[in-house]
């Protein structure tokens, strides 16, 4: 029962302590708060919520929640200590835990500024404590940050004159990492020596640097065809020149970047084709990062009629497959791809020598599994180190073109094909392998090669990529 009295008197005590610092009213509103620097103040408050509903407005976007990064004067720590122990020393009762906890300044913030945004924005935006793909990057500043931190920490220094926490010649810029490790390390009783308890009052509020919205990446992934030997796969400048007018990246990201407004696009592949190489079939493998969307609500279900709308847009690219929004996991798959995965390619070849189809292929079926060497090309030399590659050439299969494939090639070529043989070669190659020299041999550089084994000279007219061997997305 005297307990119960002791720790009554002890609260009515800090209560009427309490009110004589409330009854102050020059302490209470002109200076900044000795703990949160003003942060939770009126004015501070105010000023934060008029920036932020500006920014807010001015990323227009359909999340229903936000998120918070909220980057606080280090020296904000140091303060919370003090007036812990302050308290603690001061008012703790067996009533409560012996220790009082102080809450954390950044949570006390948000439950601040959560109804208000609720409030002001007009539509129901959760103040998320899991990562909102929304978020606002919150920095704010205090003039005697580095300051504070300094005088703790050289302090410190001198109290116990170890050597963790040697000043150093340039105290300049004290990190967060420095403090986080010193108030870790710091006892009670050392920490009263060096640092003024409770904390003095601060000569300026704080300030707000910086605010920023911003919306997490979204990346949506398909597998597309290039039916056209004239367009790149992505925009191919040379010395500030477009050298060709449109590419794959273009066709595909139009659509989707007006959808979700998004800033800018990233085109990722599971490789690439040459421009004058066409990509058939079961297409290539592709994932589009779509950088500070502002509409990603409804995208996976609006992807099949954007899917539609890329495909009237042009023949000369089709995605090939249903597009999906896709995970951080499945970007992974794309990339080990890229290194892992088998591919298949067809080549209309020319030569000069006669071929038996029939024994041209049994010489080919002896050929399967085949380990090549391939020294760096001569026309990728200007941009890629020189090294010796081994590659597989897992299958090669020969057959001879139909009349309307001759047909089209004399068409598309001009040329007349009249003295030479022309066949088409299907291989299927380990990814990295460069095809054009695996037939031609470049040079002896790629050893050996279709023209080597087959010991004639053997040109490529045109060149298909048929399949990539990855299931996506
Ligand atoms: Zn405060």
């Amino acid at each position: 029962m005297s307990n119960i009295v002791e720790s009554f008197n002890k609260i009515n005590n800090f209560l009427s302590k309490l009110k004589i610092l409330d009854d102050n009213e020059s302490v209470r509103d002109t200076s900044p708060c000795v703990v949160c620097l003003g942060i939770l103040q009126n004015q501070v408050l105010a000023d934060f919520i008029q920036k932020m509903i500006s920014q807010i407005e001015d990323f227009k976007n359909d999340c229903s929640t936000v998120s918070f990064n909220l980057t606080l004067p280090t020296v904000i720590q140091i303060r919370e200590r003090a007036i812990q122990y302050y308290l603690t020393t001061h008012f703790s009762s067996n009533l409560w835990d012996d220790k009082i906890k102080v809450q954390n300044i950044k949570e006390v913030f948000k439950w601040f500024i959560s109804p208000k945004i609720k409030c002001v924005m007009n539509k129901n935006l959760e103040i998320s404590n899991i990562l909102s793909p929304f978020s606002i990057d919150v920095h704010i500043s205090y003039s005697e940050d580095q300051e504070e931190c300094s005088q703790l920490l050289n302090n410190y220094d001198q109290l116990t004159r170890v050597t963790d926490f040697k000043p150093k010649s340039n105290r300049s810029n004290i990190s967060k990492k420095t403090i986080d490790s010193l108030t870790s390390a710091i006892t009670d009783e050392q920490f009263v020596k060096c640092y003024t308890v409770p904390p003095s009052v601060p000569t300026s509020f704080v300030n707000i640097d910086k605010l920023i919205c911003k919306h997490d990446s979204i990346f949506v992934g398909g597998c597309y065809q290039k039916l056209s030997r004239k367009i790149s796969q992505t925009p191919w400048v040379v010395d500030g020149e477009l050298k060709v007018t449109t590419s794959v990246q273009d066709i595909i990201c139009c659509h989707l970047m007006d959808f979700t407004k998004a800033e800018h696009t990233k085109f990722l592949s599971s490789g690439r084709e040459d421009v004058d190489v066409r990509m058939l079939l079961s297409g290539r493998p592709f994932a589009i990062e779509l950088v500070n969307p502002r509409y990603t609500k409804h995208l996976q279900e609006n992807l099949f009629d954007l899917r539609n709308k890329i495909n009237a847009q042009t023949e000369k690219v089709k995605i090939s497959n249903d597009l999906k929004v896709l995970t951080k996991t499945n970007l992974q798959k794309l990339k080990e791809g890229e290194y892992s995965k088998s591919k298949t390619y067809r080549a209309l070849c020319i030569c000069k020598k006669n071929f038996d189809i029939e024994s041209l292929n049994s010489i080919l079926k002896t050929k399967q599994n085949l380990e090549i060497v391939q020294n760096t090309p001569v026309r990728v030399l200007h941009r890629r180190a020189v090294s010796a590659r081994k590659r597989v050439i897992y299958e090669l299969r020969a057959r001879l073109p139909t009349v309307q494939e001759i047909e089209r090639y004399k068409k598309s070529t001009n040329c007349n094909f009249n003295d030479c043989t022309l066949i088409i070669y299907d291989f299927k190659t380990q990814a990295g392998t460069y095809v054009k020299e695996f037939v031609h041999g470049d040079f002896g550089r790629t050893n050996p090669s279709l023209s080597s084994i087959l010991d004639t000279e053997i040109d490529i007219i045109s060149l298909d990529v048929t399949h990539i061997s990855l299931e996506w997305p």
